[in-house]
């Protein structure tokens, strides 16, 4: 059984600063064996209603602007995974969650941000899996837990976010800075939220968790740490496998959850 992940992706900037979310991303795929595929839900994907992408090989999309060229020199052409988008499109359907299947779709940032450092080969077939911005979330944990199946079958399962993502307070050049207090508040609280496996807290994060509006002023960045976490199985524990901040404020957490 693989776990799933819940990565922070950060600033585009991740891929070129040695930052310590840098150097964990760079670190991760030695700490697991190889995946026959990944499947990885991106903040950065948004959709009215599931959907999954299903290229035969991957574009890389720079959907970003302003940053330096070597962001936009980057390219991770994985082969696509359009068998795992049917299997997954047939699990989450048996859920009642029917998913569209796009073919042409390639992946974003939030997708091959942590994929070029962690597996920098692009040679594991992926496809990707949308976000609801409006549906919250119980409907993606409610997606991760039809997609649970996957874990059995040499599937990796990531959610890529953002652990705080509030880019108003985001100061190019605070570099090493103590994390702001409340955003380590908000952090600590999660954190210990998830590993106790306080499911219903978790999915009323907005309103008792401290300062969680603050840390996100919309949810689609927190939102893939559901999908992740629900696609462990129910009663999946959960282990923090880094924790720092980029700007006191971007915190760069990552989780494996284990079934
Ligand atoms: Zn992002």
């Amino acid at each position: 059984m693989f776990p799933t992940l819940f990565l922070s992706h950060g600033s585009p900037m991740t891929v070129i600063t040695d930052t310590p979310g840098h150097r964990f991303l760079a670190g991760l795929a030695a700490t697991m064996p190889r995946p026959k595929a990944i499947l990885m839900a991106s903040a950065h994907w948004l959709t009215m209603g599931p959907a999954l992408s299903a290229p035969e090989r991957n574009e890389t999309i720079h959907d970003f602007g302003g940053f330096p060229s070597a962001l936009y020199a980057c390219r991770y052409p994985a082969p696509g995974a359009p068998e795992l988008a049917r299997r997954a499109a047939a699990l989450l359907a048996a859920a009642g969650l029917p998913a569209a299947i796009d073919p042409a779709r390639g992946l974003d940032h939030g997708a091959w941000v942590p994929l070029l450092l962690a597996w920098p080969e692009a040679d594991i077939p992926v496809a990707q899996l949308a976000i609801q911005p409006r549906q919250g979330p119980a409907h993606h944990l409610a997606m991760g837990r039809a997609l649970a199946p996957l874990a059995g079958e040499d599937v990796l399962v990531i959610g890529s976010g953002s652990f705080t993502h509030n880019l108003g307070r985001v100061r190019r050049g605070a570099v090493g800075v103590p994390d702001e207090p409340d955003v380590a508040a908000f952090a600590e609280w999660m954190d210990q939220a998830l590993e106790q496996g306080r499911t219903e807290d978790l999915l009323a994060y907005r309103t008792r968790a401290p300062f969680a509006q603050e840390q996100h002023p919309t949810d689609e960045h927190l939102l893939p740490l559901y999908v992740a976490l629900g696609a462990a199985g129910a009663g999946a524990k959960a282990e923090r496998l880094h924790a720092s901040a980029d700007y006191g404020v971007l915190r760069m957490d990552a989780f494996a959850f284990h079934a």
